[in-house]
């Protein structure tokens, strides 16, 4: 088995710059060493000079959907290890594209939970039996995606006001967070209306996909996510890119694009645990579709936009995504980690661009092509 060492090189290692410039050593099997940079090192294997070069954690998307397995590599030369799929089907196109060597990890919800005649039944091709009729057919569900072999549960709540009965109630959404509890399961709902934010910060749910762009979140919204550990994967750059597809502004106290950064800003000064996610998708009925991989680099971007550091807005797409899913072999640059690796030109904590300048990315361990 290979061994690689990068040296002499910057590390971001999940949470922060490190101090000085290090040596990191790693096979397929995972990193072995993070040492000080030394001139005594051994010559063994391969050597990559990592001068004026900064090695992150390969980043995750939190919020991403397939449609063939020709999209993984798309992830991978992007610089993204890990990718959240956040509903694609078939089942068989979702087993297609995991585990696959040298590629982006993924991680699935499978079909995700609706009401009648929601849009994922009718034109996402979506089984009709994800459609939960009410609490009491919520552990059907859940038990249904267990047997998929889902990693996480993914709830679309809507808001009653525009979609009346094909919304999922509050009791549906608490059933459904309950059941997925019961078995282990963290669950995403998906809330792009401040009404649907509404309902998923009553109902419990771990993480809100998506912030609206009719209105902005709350005081008493972000208040009841921090004290209730709800989560967000704002997804801003589906946002903003729906807003201009749609014909919003962003500015003015109107709907608008304005709403979302705010709400991002707001959530951020609650004390709200952020992870990246673009909606990566190529569905034909959404309104925007950001481009697999690359748009990640735009998240990053947006998210210090609107007021996070870019450190801050790293730890969103490394450590705070593994954090929020359990994935703790990953987001990190350690002894004992997966090598999951992105290097790039130049320092990303000085200028989130950077991490645009891709040199090598290494899927656990294994350089992408
Ligand atoms: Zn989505």
């Amino acid at each position: 088995m290979t061994t690689t060492t990068i040296t002499t090189v910057r590390v971001f290692d999940g949470t922060a710059m490190l101090e000085g410039s290090f040596d990191v050593t790693f096979t397929e099997q995972g990193i072995s060493a993070v040492t000080p940079s030394t001139e005594e090192r051994g010559e063994s294997g391969t050597i990559i000079d990592g001068t004026g070069k900064t090695l992150l954690p390969g980043l995750i998307d939190a919020h991403v959907h397939f449609d063939s397995y020709a999209d993984l590599g798309e992830f991978t030369r992007w610089g993204l290890t890990t990718v959240l799929d956040m509903g694609t089907h078939p089942k068989s196109l979702v087993d297609s594209i995991r585990n696959q060597r040298g590629l982006t990890d993924v991680r699935s919800s499978g079909s995700p939970a609706s009401g009648p005649g929601s849009n994922q039944t009718t034109k996402g091709g979506f089984a009709l039996s994800t459609v939960v009729t009410g609490p009491d057919d919520a552990s059907r569900f859940v038990a249904d995606r267990v047997a998929e072999e889902s990693d996480y549960i993914k709830i679309i709540i809507e808001d009653p006001a525009s979609v009346g009965d094909v919304a999922l109630s509050v009791d549906t959404i608490a059933a459904i967070v309950q059941a997925a509890h019961a078995v282990g399961l963290q669950t995403v709902a998906h809330a792009s209306s401040t009404a649907a934010f509404q309902l998923g910060i009553d109902a419990g749910v771990g993480i809100l996909t998506h912030v609206p762009l009719n209105g902005p979140v709350t005081s008493e919204m972000t208040a009841s996510m921090a004290a209730g550990s709800i989560r967000s994967i704002p997804t801003l750059t589906m946002m903003k890119g729906t807003a201009s597809a749609v014909g919003l502004p962003d500015s003015g106290d109107g709907p608008g694009y304005q709403n979302a950064s705010a709400s991002v800003a707001a959530m951020r000064a609650a004390g709200v645990m952020i992870a990246a996610g673009t909606d990566a998708n190529r569905a034909p009925f959404v309104p925007f579709s950001p481009v697999l991989g690359e748009s990640m680099h735009d998240e990053l971007q947006l998210l210090v936009d609107v007021g996070l550091s870019p450190t801050e807005a790293l730890r969103s797409a490394t450590s705070t995504a593994a954090a929020l899913f359990g994935l703790e072999d990953r987001g990190s640059v350690r002894e004992g980690s997966r090598a999951d690796l992105l290097l790039v030109i130049g320092d990303p904590t000085a200028d989130i661009a950077a991490t645009r300048n891709i040199d090598q990315v290494w899927a656990a361990g294994i350089p992408a092509s």
